[in-house]
């Protein structure tokens, strides 16, 4: 699945959803099509969450393969190391990260 992200070419941030200016150092960021596949590094589940979501939320941070870390939330749950593939996804209000389990692994 391919997810867009914005990088920072002076600092390397990357970030998803991609976002205008780098929060590291304030330069404009390019916004560019990676592939979404990545390894769970750690996670965690969210009891208490924002309206409009239904509690609990497994949430996980992706290394990328393409590089950078992404914040996913998943509705299966999460192993360190598992190998998923993350999607952006537009829910009508929010704009959110969503993450699969990779087939296979
Ligand atoms: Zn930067």
């Amino acid at each position: 699945m391919s997810l867009e992200v914005s990088i920072c070419d002076s600092c390397e941030e990357v970030l998803a959803p991609p976002r205008l200016k780098c929060p590291e150092c304030r330069k404009e960021m390019r916004i560019e099509e990676v592939d979404g596949a990545g390894v769970i590094i750690t996670h965690t589940t969210v009891h208490i969450v924002p309206e409009g979501f239904q509690a609990p939320i497994m949430v996980g941070l992706v290394k990328l393969d393409a590089g950078g870390q992404v914040l996913a939330r998943s509705d299966i749950e999460l192993e360190t190391g598992m190998r998923v593939d993350v999607e952006g996804l537009e829910d009508g209000t929010h704009r959110i990260l969503k993450m699969d389990r990779v087939s296979g692994s």
